[in-house]
């Protein structure tokens, strides 16, 4: 072993590298290959956007900004999570701008976690959930969710898992990498158990445009909700921002002042030029978003039809832009059935162990491509599927 090892901090050490990143650096390296790997839009970022961005640079604007982002910004994130969320946030107090919700996730941890405190979170789940909560020195305390429930969260399972020091519940709908959502009588739910316990909520809602079925509710909204959530959103997924880098925390004034001062010594501020095209999002960018919805939805129906054809049960996602077909019918494990099929027919999917236990005998597939390389991707898992059943 490299000896220069002994520098590295334990609880860093211990951690895994993201098993996604591995994988995708052999896709990168495979001609052909097609992907349903990487969960970012397909999409290049609508071109007002980009052109707001390029008349914040021809116009010189390469500063510094407030630290909280600029003015125009925290008035154009309260008038859109007020109007989409009917959360009332103060831009001057409430709301800061962040590099993704990445950071906001990131900072909001930092300044609430002492050393020890538990985090309850549900999983399958976006990647870097436990990992964040690790670097706080503080424990991740998964609650399992199953696809007997379409993967829904249950207070059965998180009244289990809780136990004392349990200070965070994260949440993440509609949900990566499940496209699960929750229904309102869930969040009254998952409220009452946050009151009882007296939990702060941080709640990832970075996929909530992209809900198909039904419509999206914050569990910020919900009665006495907003004083124990940290809302946490961003601009990546709906408006296909991912190379902005830039995203929101909102809450209550007090939390807020604390997660200012991680995001002021760690960060500074989000870079200007991506906070200029996220007012420009926010303010022009619905007819597009909806463009994109559509387009995800249609290839969602594709996947999923084509997925229970060729024998792999898939549940109908509600939100974002993942499929989680169960995959165990090929009585390979998901790691196996995932290395296979790139090896053998060029097709990347995410094995489901790489968003934590439950995901066990699924993969995912990101249906932010287009709708002829699902039809190809498809074609060539039917073929792989043949190639075991021989
Ligand atoms: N939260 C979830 C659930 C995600 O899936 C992702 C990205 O895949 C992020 C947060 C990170 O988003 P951002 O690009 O805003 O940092």
């Amino acid at each position: 072993m490299d000896t220069t090892q002994r520098f590295v901090a334990k609880h860093v050490a211990a951690l895994p590298k993201s098993g996604i990143r591995d994988f995708f650096a052999i896709v990168s390296q495979m001609r052909d290959a097609i992907s349903l790997g990487i969960g970012e839009p397909d999409f290049v970022t609508p071109y007002g956007i980009r052109e707001a961005a390029m008349q914040a640079l021809e116009k010189g604007r390469t500063s510094y900004t407030d630290n909280r982002g600029l003015q125009a910004l925290r008035e154009g994130i309260a008038r859109y999570v007020g109007a989409n969320y009917g959360l009332e946030y103060s831009p001057d107090t409430e709301i800061l701008a962040t590099i993704g919700v990445s950071e906001a996730l990131d900072a909001t941890l930092r300044a609430v976690l002492n050393p020890g405190d538990k985090v309850l979170y549900h999983e399958p789940c976006y990647v870097s959930y436990a990992p964040s909560v690790i670097l706080c020195h503080a424990q991740a305390i998964p609650v399992s969710t199953h696809a007997s429930a379409r993967f829904a969260l249950s207070i059965e399972a998180l009244r289990t898992a809780w136990q004392p020091g349990c200070k965070v519940l994260l949440i993440n709908f509609p949900t990566n990498p499940t496209g699960g959502t929750a229904s309102g009588e869930m969040l009254a739910k998952i409220a009452a158990f946050a009151h009882e316990k007296d939990l702060l909520v941080i709640s990832d809602e970075i996929y909530s445009e992209l809900t198909f079925e039904g419509t999206h509710t914050s569990i910020a909204s919900l009665p006495g909700m907003k004083a124990r959530t940290i809302f946490l959103h961003g601009f990546s997924k709906a408006f296909a921002m991912t190379g902005f880098r830039v995203g929101y925390a909102c809450g209550p004034a007090p939390i807020m002042d604390a997660i200012l001062k991680v995001h002021q010594y760690g960060i500074m501020c989000a870079p200007i030029v991506s906070q200029e095209a996220a007012i420009e999002a926010l303010a022009n960018g619905r007819d597009d978003m909806l463009r994109m919805r559509e387009k995800y939805q249609e290839r969602r129906d594709l996947i999923v039809r084509r997925f229970n054809e060729l024998g792999l049960k898939c549940h109908l996602p509600r939100g974002a832009f993942y499929a989680f077909p169960d995959i165990s019918s090929t009585g390979l494990d998901s790691m196996t059935f995932a290395t296979r099929l790139l090896r053998e027919q060029k097709v990347a999917m995410v094995p489901g162990t790489a968003f934590g236990p439950s995901g066990a005998g699924f993969c995912r597939a990101s249906y932010s491509t287009s709708y002829g390389n699902i039809i190809k991707a498809c074609d060539r898992i039917a073929h792989f599927l043949d190639t075991l059943h021989a």
